[in-house]
């Protein structure tokens, strides 16, 4: 099995990412397979190198180690997405050949108007540009994004945690962009194309991507690979309700190291609230390795409390 951790360096490690690092190594470990780091900086605006260098400090702090990823190397580098640009630009030419590309020149405002009526849904575009004739097209002045066309095809997956799900994509997703306006490529594109080319076999990640995850199997199946399995892991949450991934609540590993709280503490209360282990205690990583059970995984959000990792819990 090849599974993989895909983070963001846009800011310190937090115990979001900790989270998600933390059980898709488990899962590899426990597997005894192969990790993979992949440094997910397609955001060239938020991404910054110094942010990369810290978060492999943080998980090398924390014991997560990986098998490849850019200090590493490997055979399926480069392991960082902004010098895997050749791959993402060879995918869209595979989806132009296939037909399936198209320039949507739609304003914000109209994408906005058109949006689905809940908060945290996904929009489902209208297609309105698929129709539009070579003539229509030339006559645009403003820079296009690209979208995918997606067939009228059902999805049938199971998530290790969640289950099982079936979706429509022109119902879940509907068209979806592959590059933006701004010449920047899509998460959906870089990591359908990257989780496809690097051979992963098992995606562990925020509950927050499940409602990708149709549209990336679809799209690492219409790129000629094999798409992997899927486990979906709560997200961690404060008092308040707010995710503890977004950078304006994260609490980073290095406050906590800083506070004086080790890289068992933080691992072993991450493990007993999210239902790994019953006994609330220090485990080290070989203990974690050995006695996490993934079936006790829990399935709602995660309270985590802010007093949850001070030194009493430590002794
Ligand atoms: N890079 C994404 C993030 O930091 C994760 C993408 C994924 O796991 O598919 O949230
Ligand atoms: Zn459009």
């Amino acid at each position: 099995m090849r599974g993989r951790f895909a983070p963001s360096p846009t800011g310190y490690l937090h115990l979001g990412n900790v989270w998600s690092a933390f059980l898709a190594w488990l899962q590899v470990r426990q597997a005894g397979g192969t990790l993979v780091l992949r440094i997910e900086d397609i955001d060239e605006q938020r991404s910054k190198p110094l942010f990369a260098k810290a978060l492999m400090e943080d998980l090398h702090w924390l014991g997560l180690d990986w098998d490849e990823g850019p200090d590493k190397g490997g055979p399926f580098g480069p392991y960082i997405q902004q010098e895997r640009y050749d791959h993402y630009a060879a995918a869209l030419e595979k989806l132009k050949r296939l037909g399936l590309l198209y320039p949507c020149y739609c304003s914000r405002a109209r994408l906005q108007a058109i949006g689905a009526p809940h908060a945290g849904e996904h929009t489902v575009y209208d297609g309105h540009c698929y129709g539009l004739s070579e003539r229509e097209r030339q006559k645009m002045t403003k820079k296009p994004s690209w979208r995918v066309h997606v067939p009228r095809r059902t999805i049938s997956f199971t998530d290790t945690v969640y289950g099982p799900f079936e979706e429509e994509l022109t119902r879940c997703c509907g068209d979806f962009v592959v590059r933006r306006a701004d010449d920047m490529y899509a998460y959906q594109l870089a990591v359908s194309v990257d989780d496809g080319a690097m051979a992963i076999s098992h995606v562990l990640r925020g509950e927050d991507l499940l409602s990708s995850t149709a549209q990336q199997i679809w799209l690492i199946e219409t790129l000629g690979y094999e798409p992997p399995s899927y486990t979906h892991v709560p997200m961690l949450i404060d008092t308040a309700g707010n995710r503890l991934s977004k950078r304006q609540h994260g609490i980073t590993v290095r406050s906590l190291r800083q506070q004086g709280v080790t890289a068992e503490a933080i691992l072993s209360h991450l493990a007993y609230a999210g239902g790994l282990v019953t006994e609330s205690r220090i485990y080290s990583l070989e203990e974690l390795v050995q006695q996490c059970n993934f079936k006790r995984l829990r399935r709602e959000p995660i309270v985590i409390r802010p007093d949850s990792f001070s030194k009493k819990f430590d002794v």
